[in-house]
C-alpha cells in the first residue's frame, strides 16, 4: 500500500516538475536470479526495463554529459562484481556507465578485482575515485580526509593509466571543507547524491545525482523527467554538513 502511494506521489510529481533535461542516474549492482552480490543490487529484469524505458523516452545514454537536453549518464557506487557477471548487456548496448570504487572494497567477497577492472575499462567501463575507506568524509580530521582523497586517486591512476579528476562521496554526505579538500587533492568533478538534473547553478564542480535502483518502470519514469526535484532540501539537510568542524 504504502509502495502504491509512493509511486502514485512521484508520478504526480514527475508530471508537474516535467522536464527532460541531462540528468545523471546512480545504481549500485545489478544480478540476474540467484547472483546477488548486495541487497542495495538491482535486478537485471529491472534494470533492462529501465533502459527500455529511457530509450522510448527519448533520452540518449552517454558515458559524459556535454548536452542540457535529453542525455542520461550511468552511475554504478561501490565496484560490486555484479556488473562483471552482466558485462555483456552493457556492451551490446554501448552502455559505458561510470563505476566508483573505494579502494578498500577492491576483491573483497563480492567485489570487482583489479583484473576484472581492467577488462571492464577494456570494454569501454569508466572509472573513477568513491575516496578509500568507503566512509563519511565529513567524520575525517583534516590529514585523514586529505589521505582519502590524495591516497585513492594515487591508488587508481597507477591501476588504470589514467588522470583520475572525478570522485563520489561515500554514503553521501559533504561539507564545504570537503569540497575545498577535493579541489585542492585536483578533483574537478564531485558526485553528490542530492537529486536533479546535471546543469546547475553551481561553480564549484558539485553535481546532483538521481537514485533509481528500486525504482519501479513508472516511478523510473517520472523520476528522468524530473520527479526528484521536489525532494532536493530534503536531501541536502541530510547530506550537506553543515557546520563542519572535524579539523
Ligand atoms: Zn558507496
Amino acid at each position: 500500500m504504502l509502495k502504491k502511494i509512493k509511486e502514485i506521489a512521484f508520478v504526480l510529481s514527475g508530471k508537474l516538475n516535467a522536464n527532460t533535461q541531462s540528468k545523471i542516474i546512480f545504481y549500485h549492482d545489478v544480478h540476474a536470479p540467484n547472483r546477488c552480490h548486495t541487497d542495495m543490487s538491482t535486478p537485471m529484469d529491472l534494470f533492462k526495463q529501465h533502459i527500455d524505458i529511457l530509450k522510448a523516452e527519448g533520452y540518449i545514454i552517454v558515458p559524459e554529459i556535454k548536452n542540457p537536453n535529453a542525455e542520461i549518464q550511468i552511475n554504478f557506487d561501490d565496484g560490486f562484481k555484479g556488473i562483471y557477471d552482466n558485462k555483456a548487456y552493457f556492451v551490446e548496448h554501448q552502455i559505458r556507465p561510470t563505476v566508483f570504487l573505494a579502494i578498500s572494497l577492491i576483491g573483497k567477497e563480492g567485489y570487482l578485482t583489479t583484473s576484472d577492472i581492467l577488462e571492464l575499462q577494456d570494454l569501454g567501463f569508466i572509472f573513477e575515485s568513491h575516496a578509500y575507506a568507503h566512509e563519511n568524509l565529513t567524520s575525517f580530521n583534516d590529514k585523514d580526509l586529505h589521505f582519502e582523497l590524495q591516497a585513492s586517486k594515487q591508488y587508481l591512476e597507477d591501476l588504470l593509466h589514467k588522470e583520475v579528476k572525478e570522485i563520489c562521496f561515500p554514503i553521501g554526505y559533504f561539507s564545504n571543507r570537503v569540497l575545498q579538500f577535493c579541489k585542492t587533492a585536483g578533483y574537478t568533478k564531485l558526485y553528490s547524491s542530492l537529486p536533479g538534473n546535471y546543469f546547475n547553478t553551481r561553480n564549484d564542480g558539485l553535481v546532483y545525482r538521481n537514485l533509481v535502483q528500486f525504482s519501479s518502470p513508472s516511478e523510473f519514469k517520472a523520476i528522468i523527467n524530473g520527479a526528484m526535484s521536489p525532494f532536493f532540501g530534503w536531501y541536502k539537510r541530510k547530506q550537506y554538513v553543515h557546520p563542519d568542524d572535524k579539523r
